[in-house]
């Protein structure tokens, strides 16, 4: 087979045992992967590594696969301890966010409700499922916790201590985006940006810390992507 197959599962990882996968699963091996029973695909479940399995029986309704041998421990490459709080957007922008987020190696996912941000509820089922499939082919073994939409003020009432927040706040005069040890997280305003009184909010808390991604006004989506990619660059050495 040119590609291989890797697929997130809920079910335990042994070896010698059989994982039973739903329809849209058995769909994506056998209608687009074009994957026969005998085939070996990749199984992965953010606890027990990742396995190699084995098709034992495809059919529209679901496929089988048995689990024979570890292919990597968990945790190999740990993914960084890293939030991504963003402003509610268009759902295709939306959408993107999760994928890149998840591609980036975020651990949770925070979807906030401001005063500019559009709507207030998101399909969290759809959302999960574009996770899964961009940390299916990044080759993360985990998943990143998606919660559901909340006003920022809950959000920031919150927050745990420890943990800075990176505020991506245009035309301020903050210093850029960089990476530090430790847990943290960015937050990304909608299209319309934050209102004044919400930068007013944000600037308040002691963990809030704003900072810069250049002189450019980037699309929201651009800025997270963007912002969580140097929020995990090795820190320069002195
Ligand atoms: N409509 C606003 C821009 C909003 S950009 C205006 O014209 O002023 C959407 C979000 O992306 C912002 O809330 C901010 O979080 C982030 N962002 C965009 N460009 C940025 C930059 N140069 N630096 C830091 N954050 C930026």
């Amino acid at each position: 087979m040119a590609r291989s197959i890797r697929l997130h599962t809920p079910a335990s990882l042994t070896a010698g045992g059989l994982v039973a996968l739903p329809p849209d699963q058995a769909h994506y091996l056998g209608t687009v992967m074009r994957a026969t029973p005998g085939a070996v695909i990749a199984l992965f479940n953010g606890r027990d590594g990742e396995w190699r399995g084995r098709i034992v029986a495809l059919r529209r309704g679901g496929a089988e696969i048995a689990i024979e041998t570890q292919l990597r421990p968990p945790a190999a490459a740990p993914d960084p301890d890293l939030w991504l709080v963003f402003a509610l957007l268009k759902r295709p922008a939306t959408d993107l966010v999760v994928q890149k987020a998840t591609e980036l190696g975020v651990a949770a996912i925070f979807p906030v409700i401001t005063m500019h941000s559009l709507g207030e509820r998101v399909n969290l089922a759809r959302l999960e499922a574009i996770a899964r499939e961009a940390a299916e082919q990044s080759e993360r073994l985990s998943l990143p916790e998606l919660h559901a939409p909340q006003p920022l003020p809950a959000l920031l009432a919150g927050w745990p201590g420890g943990r800075r927040l990176v505020a991506a706040i245009e035309r301020a005069d903050a210093p850029p985006v960089a990476a530090k040890p430790g847990p943290a997280a960015l937050i990304v305003g909608p299209e319309g940006g934050f209102a004044a009184a919400e930068l007013d909010v944000l600037r308040a808390h002691p963990f809030v810390e704003p900072a810069t991604l250049g002189p450019r006004i980037l699309r929201a989506e651009t800025a997270a992507i963007a912002g969580l990619a140097l929020l995990q660059a090795a820190p320069r050495r002195r």
